[in-house]
């Protein structure tokens, strides 16, 4: 006995129509679906991630993504940008998955927690950031297919600033700050470190140069606004500029 089918009508906007094959982008279109599949496998069934969707309207009325479907239902589905997401109440944080590595030491670079190892297969990253209720950033549509991940956030770049663009616009993440705020490499808050604690591990053009220096208190890394800091600040400040005019996208 096979399943009841019964067709609806699917129209996905704005960029959620990338994810769909060229013919049903940009228009309603009419799908065949069983009446015991949730509106979350159909529109996954066509290529989109749950992740990605930011509202859903059910013959006009916002649905959720468990709901099942009637016979000529009229299904829309929006992208989850910030202008339809909700206020994000506390500041998102992040795991990234191993191929995002430049990424993350933007995002760390900005003060966002952002989790990231090379070592970790997609396993160890959905329940990482299941367990500690963190946003997965990745390019794997499959992976934000996950059943059990409920926040997540597809990147369409490959290019490390453009994903910086992507995320900051998505979740209206301040990029600019004045001081080194997280270790690079451990993801840790740096501590203000004190000149005189830290003087005899600089080189003396640093301690002539230099006033201000913070400490990861996880792998004793000493950092200052060195050349390096500096160049990364310029360039995540033309990130910020970008998002604030409307071209992070
Ligand atoms: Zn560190």
């Amino acid at each position: 006995m096979g399943a009841i089918r019964i067709a609806i009508e699917l129209r996905f906007y704005a960029e959620l129509a990338d994810f769909l094959p060229g013919a049903l982008r940009g228009r309603s279109f009419e799908h065949a679906v069983a009446t015991h599949e949730t509106v979350k496998h159909i529109i996954e069934a066509l290529g989109v991630p749950h992740t990605e969707v930011g509202l859903l309207l059910i013959n006009g009325e916002s649905a959720s993504m468990d709901r099942r479907l009637e016979a000529n239902d009229r299904v829309a589905v929006f992208p989850a940008l910030r202008r339809l997401a909700p206020p994000c109440a506390v500041e998102p944080r992040f795991a990234a998955d191993s191929h995002l590595g430049r990424l993350a030491r933007y995002l760390r670079f900005c003060g966002f927690d952002t989790l990231w190892d090379n070592a970790w297969d997609d396993a160890d990253l959905v329940a990482i950031a299941t367990g500690e209720a963190r946003v997965v950033l990745t390019r794997d549509r499959a992976l934000l297919m996950h059943r059990t991940l409920s926040q997540g956030c597809y990147l369409r770049d490959t290019a490390p600033l453009a994903q910086l663009a992507d995320v900051g616009a998505r979740y209206a993440l301040a990029l600019g700050s004045g001081k080194p705020a997280r270790c690079l490499e451990c993801n840790e808050r740096l501590d203000r470190a004190p000149k005189q604690d830290v003087a005899g591990r600089l080189l003396p053009g640093t301690l002539a140069g230099f006033d201000e220096f913070w400490h990861c208190g996880r792998c004793d890394g000493v950092f200052w606004r060195g050349s390096h800091w500096r160049r990364m600040r310029e360039v995540v400040d033309g990130v910020a500029r970008a998002i604030a005019n409307g071209l992070g996208q």
